[in-house]
């Protein structure tokens, strides 16, 4: 997919205040720090669509982008620093829940690891509860350009043993990226493609 436009929308807090186009969208979530917005800029190739840690403003808000007219590239706040034994409700912010719950443009999330690191426990709280509400998403390993080609696929069947040792019948469909290197930008803008096509 080329992307010829991608323009912010709107930054909210409130579920109900997100735009009210029918437009498809598709939501990325992780922890701080995990590359989200490197990532954004990365498949919009836009250098400052979505902050980088470190730019001042970076705020815990839903932001809607609009690519191209007609889809929605959403950037939800990092998670992470919240205590995980507490419940969900309590560990991810309410209107993240909401989003992920209510949102009914929503048509796929992608949750974003950081390759180098074993499954964190509160990634698989996440996608543990995206399963239970049965929200379709993508894993996005991030940062691979830090390991070698062979290391990724190790890390990555190391994480798909663990989500079938958390009771997932399959591996999720997942991609492998880089943002200092665009790997995986084709794959996961196909990706996008082909739902939007659908
Ligand atoms: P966010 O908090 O999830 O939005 O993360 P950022 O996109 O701000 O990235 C956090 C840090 O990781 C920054 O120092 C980035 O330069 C770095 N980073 C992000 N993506 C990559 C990547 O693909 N490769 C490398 N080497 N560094 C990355």
């Amino acid at each position: 997919m080329k992307i010829n436009t991608a323009e912010f929308i709107i930054s909210n807090s409130d579920v109900s205040k997100c735009p009210k186009e029918p437009l498809p969208e598709y939501a990325f979530i992780g922890r701080s720090n995990v590359g989200k917005s490197s990532l954004i800029n990365m498949l919009t190739g836009r250098n400052s669509l979505a902050k980088t840690s470190g730019k001042p403003g970076k705020t815990q808000l839903i932001n809607h982008f609009k690519i191209n007219e007609n889809w929605f590239l959403v950037d939800l706040p990092g998670y992470g620093y919240a205590r995980v034994s507490k419940s969900t409700k309590e560990t991810f912010q309410q209107f993240i829940t909401d989003y992920f719950e209510n949102r009914e443009q929503l048509v796929c999330g992608f949750v974003l690891v950081d390759i180098r690191l074993e499954a964190q426990k509160i990634d698989l709280e996440f996608i543990n509860y995206l399963g239970e509400k049965e929200v379709p998403f993508c894993i996005i390993f991030t940062k691979a350009d830090k390991i070698s080609k062979g290391k990724q696929q190790q890390h990555v069947a190391a994480y798909r043993k663990k989500l079938l040792a958390e009771g997932w019948e399959e591996m999720p469909q997942h991609f492998v990226t880089s943002s200092s290197e665009g790997t995986g930008r084709e794959e996961v803008l196909a990706f996008i493609d082909g739902v939007n096509q659908d």
